[in-house]
Order: C-alpha cells, then structure tokens, then sequence
C-alpha cells in the first residue's frame, strides 16, 4: 500500500493508519460514548517519537497504551486552520476537536507495526439544528449526536482517534440498549440481541476515508439480490416502503454493476435519519424521513447513492479537486435514462444541466472544475456537478463508448480502496482512447467557461454552452439569482396575506431583496428589478402592467385563470407564472397566487423547488400542469 496516488500529499504522513478495532457503547438516554479503540498504524519513516492523533474534545481519554504498557499523553488545541469552504474538509474542525498527543519509549522503526489501545468516554450532544438554505437541500447541522431521537456520528464528530486523510480499515461492535439497531459500514458480522442489549458487529471491506454509525430504533427488512444483502433500516412510520426500496434498490446495483464492475461490498443499505439527510456512505445511505416518505427513489436521489458506492466511497478523490459528484451525477442523474432507452428524458437532463449553469454561474464569478471541492451553493453545485457531468459527456463522445465505459472500469479496478484525482483520470481515459488528451482536460477541467454557439448548432444539447441570460425562457429562478429583486405584497385581510408574508419573510433574509406592499409601490418604477408579484390580479395596478407582457392564450382573474389555453376554476387552484419585465426584458416578473389563501398555503413553503418552469398550476399543492415558454430567439 505505500506509494499510494494521493498518499504523498498528506499532511502529516509520518504515520499511516491501517485499521482500528472499536468496541463501542451507545446510551442514547444519557447521550453518552464509551469506546475501546484498538488502532494499528505505521510510521513511514523513523525518528519520530511523538504522534498527535485528533478528537473530539467532549471524549476524555482515561488511557492509552502499547503491548499493555501505559504511554503517557496530553491535549493541545489542533492547529487553528482557516475555515476555507472551497478547499473542502482537510479534517474535524478545530472548535470541535483536539489532538492527543502521545510519547512513545523509543522512536519506532520505518515500516515497523504499531498497536495502541485507547479508552475513552464523553458525551456527544449537539441537537441537528434546522439547514439554513432558501432552497438548497443540506443535511441539518450537526457534529454528529447521541440522543434518545437517534444516533448519527461520522468521521466529522472525531469520535475515534485519527489523522487527516486517513484510508483505514474498520471493525466496529457496537452496543445499545435492547430494540435499538446500529447500520454500520461493509459486512454485518453478527447482530446479537437480548433483553438487555442489540450487539452489532460491522467490518469494512476496503480501505475506507471514515466510519459513520447511525442508530435508532428500527424495523430492520432484508432481501437477497445476487450476491449482496439489501436492508432497509425504517423507523416503524416509514416500514410499510421497506418493499419500494429494496426493489429499486436490486435494479440500480444491478445496472451498475454491469456498468462498473461487481458491487464492491457484500451489503447495501438504506437507512432511515432522524434528521433531514442524504448522506451517502461505503454500503450505505442515510436518507431523512422526509425524504423517504417522497419515494426517494429517482435517478437523482437512490440511483445517485447507489452509484456512488463505487464512485467516492469506493475510489476516492485526492486532495487536487472533485471528480467524484460530476461522475456520479453523470452515471445515475443522466445517464439512467439512456440505459432505460427514455432518449426524451436524457435531452431533458442534459438542458437541465446547461440550464443551471446559465442560471447560477455568471461569467465574472465563473472558475475552473479543477478547483471545485465541495458545493456549499447552487454555483458550485453548478460548476462541480452539472457542467462536470456535462464535461463527462463531452468526453464520452470524443472517444467512444466503449473506451469511455472501459477507462471507467479500470477505474473502479484499479483504484478501488483508493484515492484518485483528474490527472490519474486522464491517463486513464487517454490510455483507452489511446490518444492523448491533455488539451481536452486542459479546456475542460483546467479552465473556465463554455462554448458560445447558437442554440441552432446544438439543437440536443450535446456540447457545454452557455445559453445567454435573455435567451433563457422566463422562470423564477430568473428572480432568485436576479442581483435587482422587489416581492410585491397584496393588500387584503391578515388570513389572505399570511402565506405570501411566509415567502416574503424567507427572501427578505437574503441580501439585496426589497419588500413593499402596493400601498407603498405609488409612481415607483419596475423596470430596472425583477419581481415578485404575489398575490397576482389582487395587486391591482402592478397587475395591469405586467398583463401586456402576458403570453397568448393567459388570462388571470381573482375568480380562475386561463394558461396555456385551458381554463383552471375551483377553490385549491394556484399559479406560478413568469414573464419577461415589460419594461426591460433583461428582468423577470413572477406571479404567484391562488383563487383562495387554502390553495397558497400548501404551496408557499415549497415555492422556490419550482425555479425552472416557466408556469406551474397547483391544486391543493399538487402540481397539475406545468410547462415552458420557448426559448427566446436570439
Ligand atoms: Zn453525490
């Protein structure tokens, strides 16, 4: 294993990790750890007496030792880094976590092995608080906690000793009280439970970057597909999908596996969060309970996990950038509907990924894939997962199917269990198109920006383009990501305005949004935002001058509206309509409304999760019909 890609670039490589053999004690009631850690780790090189492995600072350690023989130690603050969100996670935030520094008798020799034994105990309470985004869709903010809700702890809540950039291997035997069940990582060892208590056994089958443990209360349901054991880990509310998600879990590993090589663990499970959560982790996913209620079973949502069983917890980025997402949102968000032959659906993805880069990435603040690392927003979204999907795309065209799909294969089999970045990727790929590509990872990866073609060249969306802002067609996301923006109020009693206020109230947080009501709007001009109409005819004046931009075939009335030429009426009907500003093209003017406030109110809440249509009709929050203005000619 040594002279690993990537391993040269650790931090601190003068000890490797190998593996760590953790007998683990839960008390969700008193949100309490307790954990013996036996670690095996190799120095690279001699002459290092001293080692300072990270951990939480909630956890004491009441010893450490090597072949039974006590080693003395002490805390220190880890080393205060930056927090830099676009160089992604380099290890557990030092607010977080401390270093254990430990003294050895004598500096052990190069390639010598060593064995420590760690006991240590704390508790681990940090309640996940509510995601901050408008519509980004974040796991709920927590370090990892124990409670009687449910446990959740990850390489992020340091809960076991360690060293940034570890590839190590894992057995856990975890202990919790009786009816509680632990979902671990690669094969389940055994499961042992009594009155008293559920002991859990996980052991990872490859090297793996972390281990994560959730827990909780769970119906646990099994089936067989091949040669991997699928699970479900429900709580009892959400048991009853146990079915639908095992079944669309056997067809994705299935189809992947014939796309990647054999699925690289002996299990796959689905695994139910006491928090809002997609989490992907090696021979699991973490899925919040929300989430599964909405059949998260697309493409995007399992498909994506399940892929990423081989891309990202199998082979690993390295610390130079993220291949990983734009891989994976290739494979599953895209390229599942060629495998289901649906070529409408895949024409759909691929403008849905020019799309996002059109809305979200303006020119000035566009950078290079090379530099992505982790999204924090719907740029970097944009960036490191749609245009590297795109990119991937472009790639596979260049050189073939079968060269694209065989340097993925290697891929996998070659650097399973291990890290790798862009550039073992393009030799990889150049060695199966047998050609060189430098200039296309060059253009592509290395630098910024897109083609500039007419739409009429490129009709399939095939080729990375930018479609220019005013060609876009109108839509809400027009507004959200609109420097200039105005939400307009109706009047109207407390009981008609309360659901508009709710939207209001959200995007008033951000930055450069004004808000008025349409007593204050007298004489203002509106030519120079974009704006947020809600309540629709209600706000009279404002209403009668966005009416001449209105498409043909639309009419709206406090009474029912007419879109696309058919008429809607009745109590639960609302509409999200987006024109161009009459009086300045280069801003969008959204209606939003509904014939009673019960027809808003199931909608508001969820408003901006319909940014890319240009209308949608909802009756009693369900979307009925929806559709897009043709793109605009040039
Ligand atoms: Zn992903």
């Amino acid at each position: 294993m040594a002279g690993l890609p990537g391993w040269s670039e650790a931090a601190d490589s003068t000890f490797r990790i190998l593996s760590h053999d953790l007998k683990v004690t839960i008390v969700p009631s008193s949100h309490r750890l307790m954990v013996m850690d036996r670690m095996v780790l190799q120095p690279s090189h001699e002459g290092q007496k001293r080692i300072a492995l990270t951990l939480n600072k909630k956890l004491v350690v009441a010893w450490i030792s090597q072949n039974g023989k006590l080693l003395p130690f002490h805390p220190r603050e880890a080393p205060a880094e930056a927090p830099d969100p676009a160089k992604g996670p380099s290890g557990p935030d030092p607010r977080l976590a401390h270093e254990i520094v430990i003294d050895f008798d004598q500096a052990p020799k190069a390639g010598q092995t060593l064995v420590l034994d760690f006991d240590y105990a704390g508790e681990l309470n940090d309640p996940p608080r509510e995601p901050r985004h408008l519509r980004f869709v974040t796991p709920s903010e927590t370090s990892g906690h124990i409670g009687p809700e449910g446990v959740y702890i990850g390489p992020e809540t340091a809960w076991y000793p360690d060293l940034p950039h570890s590839l190590a291997t894992y057995r856990a035997s975890v202990s919790t009280p009786s009816k509680w069940e632990t979902a671990g990582q690669g094969k389940l060892v055994s499961r042992e439970a009594t009155a008293e208590a559920t002991i859990t056994t996980w052991e990872t089958v490859a090297p793996s970057e972390g281990l994560t443990l959730s827990a909780g209360q769970y119906l646990i349901s099994t089936r067989r597909c091949d040669e991997i054991d699928i699970a479900t880990y429900f709580y009892p509310e959400e048991a009853g999908l146990a079915e639908t998600y095992l079944t669309s879990a056997c067809t994705y590993l299935r189809s992947y596996a014939k796309l990647l090589g054999a699925y690289p663990f002996p299990r796959f499970s689905i695994v139910e969060n006491f928090f809002p959560s997609g989490l992907g982790m090696p021979s699991y996913t973490l899925l919040g309970a929300g989430s599964i209620r909405r059949r998260y079973i697309q493409p995007y949502a399992l498909g994506h996990e399940i892929v990423h069983s081989w891309i990202g917890n199998y082979v690993y980025n390295n610390d130079n950038g993220n291949w990983v997402e734009g891989l994976t949102t290739y494979l599953a968000n895209y390229y599942w509907y060629e495998l289901e032959g649906d070529p409408k659906k895949a024409r759909d993805e691929r403008r849905m990924m020019l799309l996002a880069y059109a809305v979200y990435v303006p020119e000035a603040r566009d950078y290079p894939i090379a530099r992505f690392k982790q999204k924090a927003d719907q740029q970097d979204s944009a960036i490191g997962y749609s245009k590297a999907a795109m990119v991937f795309h472009m790639l596979r065209r260049e050189i073939g199917d079968a060269q694209f799909f065989g340097a993925l294969k290697q891929l996998v089999a070659q650097y399973g269990g291990r890290r790798a970045g862009w550039q073992e990727l393009e030799l990889l790929f150049s060695k199966a198109a047998s050609r060189d590509l430098r200039s296309f990872f060059s253009r592509w990866i290395e630098q910024p920006g897109a083609l500039a073609l007419p739409a009429s060249s490129d009709p399939d969306y095939h080729l990375f383009r930018r479609i220019p802002r005013g060609d876009l067609p109108a839509m809400l996301n027009l507004f959200v990501t609109d420097p200039q923006r105005l939400v307009v109020l109706p009047g109207g009693d407390s009981s008609t305005l309360e659901p508009y206020r709710q939207i209001a109230a959200r995007l008033s947080q951000e930055d450069s949004v004004k808000v008025r009501s349409i007593q204050d709007l007298e004489g203002q001009s509106l030519q120079n935002s974009s704006i947020l109409l809600l309540g629709g005819p209600a706000v009279g004046a404002s209403f009668e001058w966005v009416r001449q931009a209105l498409p043909s075939g639309t009419d709206l009335r406090l009474d029912g509206f007419r879109v696309d030429a058919k008429e809607y009426q009745g109590e639960g009907m609302a509409l999200l309509l987006s024109v161009r500003n009459p009086d300045n093209p280069s801003h969008i003017v959204t209606l939003f409304y509904g014939l009673t406030p019960d027809a808003v109110k199931p909608v508001a809440p969820l408003l901006f999760y319909y940014g890319w249509n240009t209308y949608v009709v909802f009756d009693s929050g369900k979307v009925v019909a929806r559709g897009d203005e043709e793109p605009r000619k040039p």
